[in-house]
């Protein structure tokens, strides 16, 4: 018998995975690539909520459990993830410069506040309020990483890459089962898929759409990223990211041509040189009311369990969180109540 299986390859599975695995668990993952948040995603990490300059929930400590989380999976996967890119918010007035500065006075934020405005960051992106600079910063190759866990995974004979059915499931007194494979407990990991999960749909998790435009300007020659409206991410081979967009109605999988609209007005205010759209992408963010993850055991059932609500912040929040899920399902440590999934019964 297994020790876990886990369903879904994303942020939320492949987090846990890895603390499971450094424990020396067997675990069997399932993947149906039906969702694609994490493969989507700018892979930015950054502190500060860049609208009110005030920091992310518990970001400080998230940072530090997140960047020797992905240094060891640099070193385990033999890629290269991390790129700690610079990232600066255009001031669209003097007001905003004025609440950069009184964000200051918080000892929390203050760290990750560069007291020095900066006049010009590119020649093609205009300011007439100047531009902050947030610090401990950076941006994660997520589509890598999760192509490359995957791959690893695949090689341990621990992923099996196909649809999970949940009416197949057996609920046993204290394992599952699944066609041929037992397990003592399982991992639900499903992003914003778990709308769809019998045990786990009760939980108030909603989809929030996040679209990026792919842009090509061989003029541009941005070498960090700028937050204005949107985000202008630096790709490399003069790519960029463009985005993301935000939409609570619309859930569907596919691009569409409103959010292409959105993002290329937004990104004409922003630049003066020529630019080309090579692709438009999108993806569904699991994100809940609180604006916290949705972690922990069924009431029902103690072998189901759930990590999910990652929201917008997947890249820095999985790290933290996979470590004390893992640490309460193995050595009974107890479950951040920020996190628990009770609040909600
Ligand atoms: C456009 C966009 C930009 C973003 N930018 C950032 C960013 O810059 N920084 C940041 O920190 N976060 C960002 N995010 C948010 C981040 O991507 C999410 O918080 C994170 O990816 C969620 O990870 P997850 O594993 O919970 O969900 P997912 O990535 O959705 O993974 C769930 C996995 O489960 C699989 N699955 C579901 N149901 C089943 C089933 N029945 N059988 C088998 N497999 C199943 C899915 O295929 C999927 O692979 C962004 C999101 C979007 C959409």
């Amino acid at each position: 018998m297994l020790d876990y299986i886990i369903v879904g390859a994303g942020l939320s599975g492949i987090s846990i995975a890895e603390e499971l695995i450094s424990r020396g668990k067997s675990l069997m993952v399932f993947e149906n690539n039906s969702q694609n948040s994490s493969t989507v995603a700018g892979g930015i990490f950054n502190p500060v909520i860049l609208k009110r300059f005030t920091l992310a929930w518990n970001a400080g400590e998230q940072l530090e459990t997140a960047l020797p989380f992905y240094r060891s999976l640099e070193k385990k996967l033999e890629v290269s993830l991390i790129d700690e890119l610079p990232i600066y918010r255009k001031f669209n007035s003097i007001e905003e410069q004025n609440n950069w500065f009184s964000a200051m006075d918080k000892p929390t934020v203050e760290p990750f506040l560069d007291s020095n405005l900066t006049n010009s960051v590119n020649d093609h992106i205009p300011s007439n309020f100047s531009f902050g600079r947030v610090k401990g910063t950076g941006r994660i190759d997520t589509s890598l990483l999760i192509w490359k866990y995957r791959e690893y995974l695949k090689k341990m004979n621990s992923l099996i890459s196909a649809n999970f059915d949940h009416s197949k499931l057996v609920l046993g007194e204290d394992f599952v089962s699944y066609n041929e494979i037992s397990a003592r407990k399982i991992l639900f990991c499903e992003g914003y898929g778990m709308v769809a999960n019998p045990w786990f749909k009760f939980l108030p998790l909603h989809g929030n759409k996040g679209e990026y435009l792919v842009i090509r300007s061989k003029d541009l020659k941005l070498q960090v990223a700028v937050k204005s409206s949107v985000f202008i991410l630096p790709l490399g081979d003069d790519l960029y990211k463009i985005g993301a967009t935000y939409d609570h109605k619309d859930v569907s999988a596919d691009p569409t041509p409103a959010a292409r609209e959105t993002l290329l007005s937004q990104v004409r205010k922003m630049l003066d040189c020529d630019f080309e759209i090579v692709d438009q992408v999108a993806g569904i963010r699991p994100a809940t009311r609180d604006r916290k993850p949705i972690v922990g055991q069924h009431p029902q059932f103690s072998q189901l369990y759930c990590c999910n609500g990652f929201g917008s912040r997947g890249v820095l929040i999985a790290p933290t969180v996979a470590k004390n899920f893992v640490a309460y399902l193995e050595e009974g440590e107890s479950l951040d109540p920020e996190i628990d999934l009770k609040r909600y019964l």
